[in-house]
């Protein structure tokens, strides 16, 4: 059975997106068969992920809102090796909609349980705020990973995130997980960044992945021509260091050992 996991912070900015799309193509260099769902009305991870948002034939729209089957609505040619549904400002529509809609908490969980044992992985890149959509998202996951920066009150935020994860985990869905937390956008010369990672080191323990992702130029230039790092720059410290990240997240899917939000 595949893994669901959400990347999610309320917070805008803080790498969700570069590590759904980065994360996604080097879970697929290793062979294994990713579906990335962009929830953001934005469209970020669909443009970084080789697709024209403005072209996109279907999007969240269409599966959450029309129910059109997951098999109509999935793009399979991406630059970064794994399937994409789309997401572009009708997204935004789709989240008024989902208001109005029967059972709108669990639209996605009901539309991706035909590809679950498809897909060993499907990650969801979650828009900056938590509406319905993330509600959907946090419904249809196994788990959770929560992607931070390591600035002055992140722990302060970072703690109120978990909370709010798990109130609406009890509510929807009571066997999620965290995934992980992933240290982004870190400079090792920052001596407050050191003295915010150990904070999170104590507080979250194993929760904390090892594997940090550093401040890359490239990471943030591969965008602009519509792909994952490793298709820009495959010696980047940055694409090394989300193929690392997908390994840490094997390893741990193996070692099997979960802590339930709720
Ligand atoms: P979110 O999805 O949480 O809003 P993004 O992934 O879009 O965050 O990242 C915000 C900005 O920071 C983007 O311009 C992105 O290219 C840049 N960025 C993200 N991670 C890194 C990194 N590790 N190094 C350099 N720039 C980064
Ligand atoms: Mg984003």
């Amino acid at each position: 059975m595949g893994k669901v996991i959400a990347i999610a912070n309320q917070k805008g900015g803080v790498g969700k997106t570069t590590t759904a799309v980065n994360v996604a193509a080097s879970m697929a260099a290793t062979k294994r068969k990713v579906l990335l769902i962009d929830l953001d009305p934005q469209g970020n991870a669909t443009m970084g992920s080789g697709v024209d948002k403005y072209d996109a034939p279907n999007t969240c729209y269409e599966l959450l809102i029309e129910e059109k089957p997951i098999k109509d609505v999935v793009i399979s040619d991406t630059t970064g090796k794994y399937d994409l549904i789309a997401a572009n400002a009708d997204v935004t529509a789709a989240e008024i909609k989902l208001m109005e809609v029967f059972a709108r908490e669990v639209r996605l969980r009901n539309a991706l349980a035909p590809v679950r044992n498809y897909y060993d992985f499907i990650f969801i890149d979650c828009p900056p705020s938590l509406n319905q959509l993330t509600v959907n998202a946090m419904a249809a996951a196994d788990s959770v990973l929560v992607p931070m920066q390591c600035e002055y009150y992140a722990l302060e935020g970072l703690t109120a995130l978990m909370d709010t994860i798990k109130k609406l985990a009890s509510v929807v869905n009571p066997e999620l997980t965290i995934e992980g937390v992933l240290r982004t956008m870190y400079d090792p010369r920052n001596r407050l960044a050191n003295d915010v990672s150990e904070q999170l080191k104590r507080h979250f323990g194993e929760q904390v992945y090892r594997t940090v992702i550093p401040r890359n130029v490239r990471l943030a230039e591969a965008p602009s021509f519509g792909t994952p790092a490793m298709y820009y720059d495959r010696s980047s410290t940055g694409s090394k260091a989300y193929l690392a990240l997908a390994g840490e997240i094997l390893r741990r899917g193996k070692k099997d050992s979960v802590s339930k939000v709720s």
